[in-house]
């Protein structure tokens, strides 16, 4: 349209470049309509996985039920595993929705994601004893309960049991897969004799959801867009139609959605030739279709293949018949180099020259002497690749919110997550997805609440030890 072509023209490249663009521009643009049909797809799957097992969106019962008061009180320690840190956090909870939280952050090296689980969960014990060391609580008498966030699909069979049915993240530990990460880590723990026990296992979009509710009563689910991507929301026990297990005592219950492999089928996603690169070079093809089309993991490599694909074709860094040998790096053309954070740096960048984006593609990836239309096609890509991340996971929060129904009073969204908490616009561009696919609602901000849920997983793992201590009628201090 006509806009479009303005914007193409803005960038002031030559007229392949041109062409180019306009290409990608509409590769990367998804309109109303199409927004539509996947919200369509995405409520028909979810209901599905409710039916019964094995299905592509898993819609796995987290076995946590209803929702907290915001009363309760005590201190839990949680474990935070499968974004990019560890995290171990010591939460207070303080009743009248108020916590506090002290907390410690460990990378995981790419030997310890790939390397045997038991190291892993080595690893993770030694974490916890030097955090309960420095917080003066290693000889505790009684055994501290941990909530444990693991984020990754484990199919749950209480609150503290489960199977992990598959890695992702690129996360790829031997000895893991069909086994119960609780009895991996409570083992190493008993190995260095912590006085921990592990007494529930939550996925971070449950945590989020929980913690987000403790002071929104409001609350419908909970999201990460982070590393990864997913969400939970409150579902009533009489809609999951493949629950076995008994009567509960509320008739509601937390689902881990598992949407990351929404769509796996490819019948609703609008996949470009660069979301089929990435896939195939992945650790886990055919995996997670809709997480790698969303979340800070991939829309970097997203980017960095459109810019090779440029530079194949002689149209950037150092187009045709103006080879530069100042200009070439190593690292475009590295998998992985082109981090998500540099989309966030690039997209944020107002000046007029493109300063910011010269510096970031000069000092993170070795490109000098980039041109400001160089700059510009750059930019355009990011935010071409970040926008369409931003209306993917509008158009699943569309299709939970389509599917419970919007109450009067309207709901809150606690989102986790280093995209939407730090990549520029990118609530601004779901609400504005969202206001599509609800044309109903004259202003949808105030019927669907997005809301940051900062250390949502971390405080909510606490919070799910503090109801399964309840349960197992320990004492909550
Ligand atoms: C995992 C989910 C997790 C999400 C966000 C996905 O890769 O499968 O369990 O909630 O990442 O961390
Ligand atoms: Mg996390």
């Amino acid at each position: 349209d006509a806009q479009e072509a303005t914007e193409i023209k803005e960038i002031g490249g030559s007229p392949a470049q041109e062409e180019y663009m306009k290409n990608i521009i509409n590769e990367f643009s998804l309109t109303t309509e199409h927004l539509c049909k996947i919200r369509t797809r995405f409520m028909k799957e979810m209901d599905k996985g409710l039916e019964k097992e094995g299905c592509t969106v898993a819609m796995i019962p987290s076995y946590v039920e209803g929702r907290l008061t915001g009363h309760e009180r005590g201190q839990f320690l949680a474990l935070d595993l499968g974004g990019t840190n560890l995290r171990v956090v010591l939460v207070t909870l303080e009743g009248e929705g108020k916590f506090k939280t002290v907390s410690t952050k460990a990378r995981v090296s790419d030997a310890l994601k790939n390397g045997p689980m038991r190291n892993l969960c080595d690893y993770i014990a030694e974490c916890i004893d030097t955090f309960l060391t420095e917080q003066g609580l290693e000889d505790k008498e009684s055994e501290l309960p941990l909530g444990y966030t693991f984020s990754f699909p484990v199919l749950q069979t209480k609150i503290n049991r489960g199977t992990l049915s598959q890695w992702t993240k690129g996360f790829a530990c031997t000895g893991a897969i069909g086994k119960d990460p609780v009895m991996l880590l409570q083992d190493a723990l008993l190995r260095k004799h912590l006085p921990v026990k592990v007494s529930a296992l939550v996925n971070d979009t449950v945590g989020t959801l929980l913690s987000n509710a403790y002071n929104k009563p409001n609350t419908l689910a909970g999201l990460i867009l982070g590393t990864g991507a997913n969400g939970a929301y409150i579902e009533k026990i009489s809609n999951i139609k493949k629950w076995k297990d008994g009567p509960t005592k509320s008739p509601e219950m937390i689902i881990n959605m598992e949407f990351g492999a929404f769509d796996n089928e490819r019948q609703a996603l609008p996949l470009t030739r660069f979301d089929n690169k990435l896939d195939r070079e992945s650790i886990n093809p055919h995996s997670q279709i809709f997480e790698k089309m969303i979340s800070g993991m991939y829309l970097g490599e997203i980017v960095r293949n459109v810019l090779v694909d440029m530079i194949d074709r002689e149209l950037l860094f150092s187009p045709k018949g103006t080879f530069n040998p100042n200009v070439w790096s190593k690292e475009i053309s590295t998998m992985w180099a082109f981090e998500t954070s540099f989309m966030s740096k690039i997209e944020e960048d107002d000046t007029e020259n493109l300063s910011q984006t010269k510096e970031v593609l000069d000092t993170s990836l070795n490109l000098s002497n980039v041109s400001v239309v160089e700059c510009r096609i750059v930019k355009k890509v990011s935010e071409l690749v970040g926008k369409r991340a931003a209306r993917l996971a509008a158009t699943a929060i569309a299709g939970i919110v389509s599917h419970c129904g919007i109450p009067d009073e309207g709901v809150d969204i606690g989102i986790d997550g280093s995209l939407f908490e730090f990549y520029p616009s990118f609530k601004t561009r779901m609400y504005e997805a969202l206001q599509e696919l609800f044309p109903e609602h004259s202003d949808i901000r105030t019927k669907i609440r997005l809301g940051l849920a900062k250390d949502g997983s971390g405080v909510g793992a606490a919070l799910t030890a503090c109801v399964a201590t309840k349960a197992e009628g320990t004492k909550v201090v």
